[in-house]
């Protein structure tokens, strides 16, 4: 049988091989290309059936230009949008794709985990992917760059080189800090520290994903407890990739680490993004209802980004809402994004949900925020992410400032 086609635009190369590396082991046959004009050079017919995976953002010709290429040619392939920055811009793309009379079957920010492409696949073309492959690394025939890769997140998690930095976040009527959000990052012997947008969906492809999470979440419990003991009473919130809420021993797991740790339940987050919950719904439905019974909160993250918010949050017993940080940048000039976060407030309060602006920059951004009356504040106004040491140091200073 001949493998489905699938066409990937891109202008990262990296982003490239690594898409085309998943797209092989689920079963098509991937072609790369990095500008547009490549790829319309070379390609004046689509093959039936075939998907692409364009990148919104490309110096030469954009992924609007390429629809556009794209609606006046016969055969088109189903779309996969993706954009590197600006999630806001996905949802007016994939909008102008259905005006243009395209199939859209997803979008996303970039990259792909595996798990995510594995289900688009899945969904489109149900016939090819192999069941088994969810289950499959990739094996030494497939580009070394990637294998390399997967060896040393492996060797990171494995030689202590992540490390765990917290962000502090206040309330906004008082100014105090009531809780942190952990973010891990890895600190490269050579290259420095990595980002997590870098290697996340690397861990996420090597099936380590689970291990960072634990490691991740058992430093957090710790900080916790270490910064109630020195008198700061806060909570601790942890970021969740969808791999983590498919375990089902998860909330038993997580009740013994609070519990070896002497951590409230009602003291730990769980941040988890709307794409995190797409498929395997009962699973993570069983998971996060029982999380919520042992005292754990849920927060939506980066809310108003994804896809079925609204579903989401009738189904899901999330205890917090984040608003994300695209629309709570520009709220300050931009009367749309003002609007979608006054919304988000109210929505959370109407549901009983605590809110939560991240990514706040301004002093006038947290002013606009306490009129509004959200009630957490994040971002590089108030904190950067900070080590476990400075943020006992910024947490006393603050209170001693406030005194
Ligand atoms: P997130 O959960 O939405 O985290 C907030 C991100 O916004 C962090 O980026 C933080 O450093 C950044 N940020 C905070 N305040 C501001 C601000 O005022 N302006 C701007 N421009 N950015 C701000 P970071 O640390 O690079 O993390 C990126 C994403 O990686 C996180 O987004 C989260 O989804 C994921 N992530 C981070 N740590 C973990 C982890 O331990 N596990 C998992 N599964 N995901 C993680
Ligand atoms: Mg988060
Ligand atoms: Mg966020």
């Amino acid at each position: 049988m001949t493998k489905p086609t699938i066409y990937l635009l891109d202008d990262e190369e990296a982003l490239v091989e690594l898409h085309s590396e998943m797209a092989d082991l689920a079963g098509f046959s991937a072609r790369g290309y990095t500008r547009a004009s490549q790829l319309f050079e070379q390609v004046t017919e689509f093959e039936a059936d075939s998907i692409m995976m364009l990148d919104l953002h490309m110096p030469e010709m954009d992924g609007i230009e390429v629809m556009r290429r794209l609606a006046q040619m016969q055969n088109t392939p189903a779309l996969i949008l993706l954009s590197g920055h600006d999630t806001g811009v996905l949802h007016s793309a994939e909008k102008l794709c259905k005006a243009h009379g395209l199939e859209v079957i997803g979008c996303f920010r970039k990259p792909l985990s595996l798990d995510t492409l594995l289900q688009l696949f899945d969904q489109h073309s149900p016939n090819i992917t192999n069941p088994d492959i969810r289950n499959q690394k990739p094996d030494s025939s497939h580009s070394a760059k990637a294998e390399i890769a997967i060896l040393n997140v492996q060797q990171a998690i494995q030689g202590e080189q992540l490390i765990l930095h917290f962000q502090p976040q206040i309330e906004i009527t008082t100014g105090s800090m009531v809780g942190v959000e952990a973010l891990v990052r890895w600190q490269h012997p050579e290259q420095g520290i990595i980002y997590p947008e870098h290697f996340l969906p690397l861990v996420e492809q090597s099936s380590m994903m689970n291990v960072l999470t634990r490691w991740v979440l058992e430093k957090a419990v710790k900080q916790g407890q270490l910064c109630q003991g020195a008198g700061f009473s806060m909570d601790v919130s942890v970021n969740m990739s969808a791999l983590d809420i498919t375990g089902l021993m998860l909330p038993e797991q997580l009740a013994e680490l609070l519990d070896d740790n002497k951590l409230d339940a009602t003291h730990l987050t769980l941040e988890i993004t709307e794409s995190a919950l797409m498929g395997k719904l009962v699973t993570s439905l069983d998971i996060l209802t029982r999380l919520r019974l042992k005292g754990i909160n849920l927060s939506i993250d980066d809310f108003g980004t994804g896809y079925s918010s609204l579903s989401q949050l009738h189904r899901i017993p999330f205890s917090e809402l984040k608003i994300d940080r695209s629309f709570v940048s520009k709220m300050g000039e931009d009367n749309e994004a003002r609007a979608i976060v006054k919304t988000c407030i109210m929505l959370g309060h109407e549901l009983n949900m605590r809110v939560v602006a991240e990514g706040v920059e301004t002093e006038q951004q947290l002013e606009l925020l306490k009129q509004m009356g959200c009630d957490l504040a994040q971002g590089y106004f108030i904190a950067k992410p900070m080590s476990g040491s400075e943020l006992m140091n910024w947490a006393k200073t603050r209170q001693e400032t406030a005194a």
